[in-house]
């Protein structure tokens, strides 16, 4: 069975230390089929501060120790996760100019620069009201990134600040007041040639990506990747499998996997 974890971190991102050879061993012996490391590169810093350059250096040096080791055992797509790339786009196009790129995610981590630029991680959701003041912030972020379709090839876990709310509240905070600007980002995506991804964040974030798929096939949309969000060994591949069910229950019959910045497309 075809099998492809999207989106992985290394010791390339700041939030991880595990080698990507150590990532290429775990996901070797859990079968699967394809590998890609998108390791962060975020235009705006957990602070907010602009980050403009990139140092893509140590990628190519633990990428090189990856194919040596699992080169002829794995696909293993060059991949980048992309935050905020629509902000500052002449130092994105440098950024994304670097040669072999096989798959970038366009991911929204940070508020608006008016709104001080601040992670997501960073912030406070004791409150349902500090919950939706961050999701109204964010998916305008998002409708701006879906909109330079030049700095993505999947919009990244739309979902995103939702993980982070898991305070004692009424009831759980709920993407279902965004519908509109959801089904727009998909929208966006989708008449650009775009995708979405389904990110499983290590396999616990799986029921909450229907009303997403359904948009998405509403709005025309074809290419998903599904990805664990792995900054670990342990997690890569959770959900997987999972996602590609909900994935056929929503109508969708395959699964993509990037090169060169194309959608290679898998029979589900
Ligand atoms: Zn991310
Ligand atoms: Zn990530």
């Amino acid at each position: 069975m075809f099998l492809a974890d999207c989106h992985t971190h290394s010791l390339c991102s700041p939030d991880s230390e595990i080698p990507m050879v150590a990532m290429g061993q775990k996901a070797y012996e859990y079968g699967l089929t394809s590998l890609t490391l998108t390791d962060h590169c975020d235009l705006l810093s957990l602070e907010g501060q602009p980050t403009l350059t990139y140092d893509w250096e140590p990628v190519r040096k633990e990428r090189k120790s990856l194919l040596d080791a699992f080169g002829a055992r794995l696909d293993l797509p060059f991949g980048i996760e992309l935050g905020m790339g629509f902000l500052y786009p002449d130092q994105t196009r440098v950024i994304l100019s670097e040669p072999g790129l096989d798959f970038v995610i366009g991911s929204s981590h940070n508020l608006s620069l008016e709104a001080g630029g601040r992670d997501f991680f960073c912030l406070d959701y004791t409150t349902l009201a500090d919950c939706y003041a961050a999701l109204d912030n964010y998916f305008q972020s998002m409708l701006a990134l879906a909109a330079a379709p030049e700095f993505y090839d999947v919009v990244g876990h739309i979902i995103y600040p939702l993980r982070y709310m898991k305070g004692n509240y009424p009831q759980p905070p709920s993407v279902d007041r965004y519908r509109d600007e959801i089904f727009e980002i998909c929208r966006l995506a989708a008449e650009s040639g775009k995708g979405i991804e389904i990110n499983t964040w290590k396999g616990q974030t799986l029921g909450e990506w229907i009303p997403v798929l359904k948009l998405f096939k509403e709005a025309g949309g074809e290419f998903i990747t599904v990805g664990s969000d792995a900054h670990a060994p342990a997690p890569i591949g959770k959900g997987i499998r999972e996602a590609y069910q909900i994935m056929q229950d929503c109508g969708f019959r395959y699964v993509a996997n990037y090169h060169e910045r194309k959608p290679d497309m898998h029979r589900l």
